[in-house]
């Protein structure tokens, strides 16, 4: 094996001399003219002047037959077929017309013959190079790559050379050549991990024919503009490999620079990405990959100076090899892999962040008050489904988060926003199809009566707007809400957000009792528990009227969100809705936590019976891309718009609405409402049985997806367990499931999963919840 390897080394170059190649030209080429002697690793290279053009003649090594030099050759015809503006050589035929000439020569060996353009302009040089220039090479081996993704040889695989970096380890025994110990190391450590750890991953990334030589000495720019790259030559180390590395080529250092060599490498992934956009398995082994060609270049070249005499001119030692192998090393894989896709704009990698900078940094810009769960904040940085991964190493489930109704991350939303915004991003203001597509798909899910939309960023502005129009629509300004409501935060709609019964709201506006049968003022078991609370809209009603005001309309979150999620009791709404109606005001009813299937059909006022002037809309409508809608009759448009026009600039626009079809397509095609009710069915079945043996459990309630626990600590007079239920989120943490808290005394946990959750899913919570409640019996 190795000996054969040692043969790679040979470079067993070609016996001719100047006065013969210039014969050989006359003879097969009919070109006379200036002949000199160049640099060439295998073939034997020749640069000619004459009148007909400059061209470079080429005497291919014995070893390489009319399959591997026609590769080249086909590589290269291909190549100008496919980016004819790329500048690579171009083959000339000889007088008989072939592109290959087979000769024998005076020496006696059997070579082939090629003649190719020469490419005007100067090797790139590392001192004068500027970071564009590394960005445009970089480009320049994207479109490469793209060109030649659509080839392939027979003998693409026979051209074995040395330099073929996913091979590199059968040369990790010649590292006994590099003299310095220090040195050796170094190299035998960067060999180490790449068996260990780039290789086997590298074997799985993108594979296709590449150019595999694009170091400084083979890219020719511009003399007077070193960010002019003009010519990519040498297709002789041309063979199938991992597109990787043929980027890992590019920031070759065998020259000095001041530069950083992680700039280089940086802006030449960028170059490149922007014309064949990298994998991220690609981007996390780009700079392992480099180490090892720079590995593999130091081991070539002090093994060749042991075992041959004749280093070719460029190559005599490798003393700027191991020294940039040692800038990379200092650095690190780590920090030089997060740089590079930082460079590219892929998300930041999952390892190695300082957490405690990260809060430094979010105190001093987003203020000292920027809210955030747990009192050291989650740190994520991927989702896939019904899970979030953290910086800890950890996968989360997910029982909180009612935005990403589909799934974290749902490959076709994902699939629909990226298409939509790689071809065009425009506003309401210009004619486009799928805004059109989306209303009519959303309306036709509504009552009849509900058919026009109006499209914004949020819940809040949804709201804003609904409640703008409900005053124009009645020509009052009085306000009916749940006193704990939560609606948004523009100024009106923070009015009428008060969060907690307690809080004092402005004369406008009027809260409703929370029908609550578990802890509220009429529980379970009152005769016409529906009525009595349905009947303090009356006295809400009667105390806007002695403050003045007539109500415009009653703003109504069907899943009771902020309220804890009560089992709120059958006929309760529909009887507040006739006193509202009664009234002459209007229903906003708030879709934002309660639609979309949260609970068990498409929207919660119809799950409650009731009717709406105004859906809502604003969370899960993108799966986390912003898009907030407000549906109407189309006559409340009519009127309102006529007065005052309406404009949104993002609302609804190219992207929001792919967004918001493609939702839709995944509720639709995945059955997703029904797998909600299933399994939300199956969650709240979990979580009774569970209060069998857990007795901090008081209620457990919901429907759909949607789920509240309230944790009383005296199930006889229903004590809130408030301090113990802020324990518990911190227990389940621990045991790697997001919840949230809720209700009036944060006793309750609200449960708003994934319509995509499974049994599963629900199983991990149920044993989490069951070993947190023991753990915190047991404190
Ligand atoms: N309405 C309800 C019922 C909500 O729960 C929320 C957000 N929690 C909003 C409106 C406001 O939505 P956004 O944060 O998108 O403005």
């Amino acid at each position: 094996m190795l000996k054969s390897n040692i043969r790679l080394f040979d470079r067993n170059l070609p016996k001719v001399e100047l006065e013969e190649a210039a014969e050989l030209l006359r003879k097969h080429y009919a070109v006379e003219g200036e002949v000199h002697a160049l640099d060439g690793e295998r073939d034997l290279n020749f640069r000619i002047r004459s009148d007909a053009g400059d061209f470079i003649f080429k005497i291919a090594n014995t070893e390489d037959g009319e399959d591997v030099v026609g590769f080249q050759a086909a590589a290269l015809k291909h190549i100008r077929e496919r980016d004819p503006s790329l500048p690579v050589p171009v083959i000339q035929p000889g007088s008989n017309g072939q592109i290959m000439q087979r000769v024998r020569t005076r020496s006696g060996g059997s070579h082939i013959l090629r003649l190719l353009s020469f490419l005007p302009g100067t090797p790139v040089d590392g001192a004068s190079a500027t970071q564009r220039t590394w960005r445009e090479i970089g480009k320049l081996m994207g479109r490469l790559n793209v060109a030649l993704g659509s080839f392939y040889h027979p003998a693409a695989q026979a051209n074995d050379h040395p330099w073929d970096t996913a091979n590199c380890l059968r040369f990790q025994p010649l590292t006994r050549h590099i003299s310095d110990s220090a040195a050796r190391d170094l190299v035998n450590s960067v060999f180490d991990r790449f068996h260990h750890v780039v290789k086997p991953q590298l074997d799985s990334t993108r594979h296709q024919i590449i150019h595999q030589d694009a170091h400084s000495g083979n890219v020719l720019v511009d003399p007077t503009d070193p960010d002019r790259v003009v010519g990519l030559i040498d297709f002789g180390d041309l063979l199938y490999g991992p597109v990787i590395a043929d980027l890992a080529i590019v920031p070759d250092r065998t020259e000095r620079s001041n530069d950083s060599l992680l700039d280089v490498i940086c802006n030449a992934a960028v170059g490149f990405d922007a014309e064949f956009p990298l994998q991220e398995n690609e981007v996390d082994l780009l700079y392992d990959v480099i180490c090892a060609r720079y590995a593999l270049g130091a081991t070539i070249v002090a093994a060749r100076g042991a075992l041959h005499e004749d280093q070719p001119r460029h190559m005599e030692s490798n003393a700027p090899l191991v020294e940039a192998l040692d800038e990379l090393m200092t650095i690190g894989a780590d920090a030089g892999t997060r740089e590079i896709r930082r460079a590219c704009r892929f998300p930041p990698a999952l390892t190695g962040a300082d957490e405690d900078a990260l809060l430094d940094a979010r105190h001093r810009l987003l203020g000292k008050n920027a809210t955030h769960f747990y009192s050291r904040p989650m740190h994520f940085e991927k989702a896939r489904g019904a899970f979030l991964y953290s910086t800890d190493g950890h996968r989360y489930l997910d029982c909180y988060n009612n935005v990403q109704q589909v799934g974290h991350c749902n490959p076709h939303v994902v699939r629909a926003i990226s298409r939509q915004a790689a071809v065009l991003n425009t506003n309401t203001r210009y004619l486009y199809g799928s805004i059109l597509e989306y209303a009519e798909r959303l309306t036709a899910k509504l009552a009849p009566h509900l058919d026009a939309c109006i499209f914004v960023n949020s819940g809040s502005e949804a709201n804003d707007i609904a409640w703008q129009m409900a005053k124009v629509m009645t020509g009052r300004s009085g306000g009916l809400l749940m006193e704990d409501a939560y609606h948004g935060i523009t100024g009106p709609i923070r009015e009428f957000s008060p969060g907690h019964p307690d809080t004092r709201m402005p004369d406008h506006l009027q809260g409703l009792l929370v029908p609550d049968p578990y802890r509220g003022k009429y529980r379970e078991g009152t005769p016409d528990i529906a009525e009595k609370y349905a009947a303090d809209a009356d006295r809400a009603i009667a105390d806007l009227a002695r403050c003045g005001y007539e109500p415009a309309a009653f703003m109504i979150d069907s899943a009771l969100c902020s309220s804890g999620v009560p089992e709120t009791p059958v006929g309760y709404l529909r009887g507040v809705e006739k006193r509202v109606r009664a009234a002459g005001a209007l229903m906003i009813c708030d879709e934002v936590q309660s639609g979309f299937g949260r609970m068990g059909q498409w929207w919660g006022h119809e799950f409650h019976g009731m009717e709406a002037d105004f859906v809502t809309m604003g969370k899960p409508v993108g799966n986390g891309h912003p898009l907030g809608v407000i549906v109407t009759r189309a006559e409340i448009l009519e009127r309102f718009t006529a007065k005052t026009g309406l404009f949104s600039t993002f609302g609804g626009n190219t992207v929001a609405c792919a967004a918001g079809n493609a939702v839709l397509d995944v509720i639709e095609r995945e059955d997703l409402i029904e797998n909600g009710r299933v399994v939300g069915d199956y969650l709240r079945n979990g979580l009774r049985a569970l209060a069998d043996s857990q007795t901090l459990i008081g209620d457990v309630r919901g429907t759909g997806m949607l789920a509240g626990i309230e944790f009383v600590t005296d199930r006889e007079a229903r004590t809130p367990a408030t301090e113990e239920t802020a324990r518990l989120l911190e227990l389940l943490r621990q045991r790697h499931v997001l919840v949230g808290s809720e209700g009036r005394d944060a006793n309750i946990l609200k449960l708003r999963p994934s319509l995509i959750f499974q049994r599963k899913h629900a199983d991990l919570l149920i044993n989490a919840l069951d070993d947190a409640l023991g753990a915190l019996a047991a404190t």
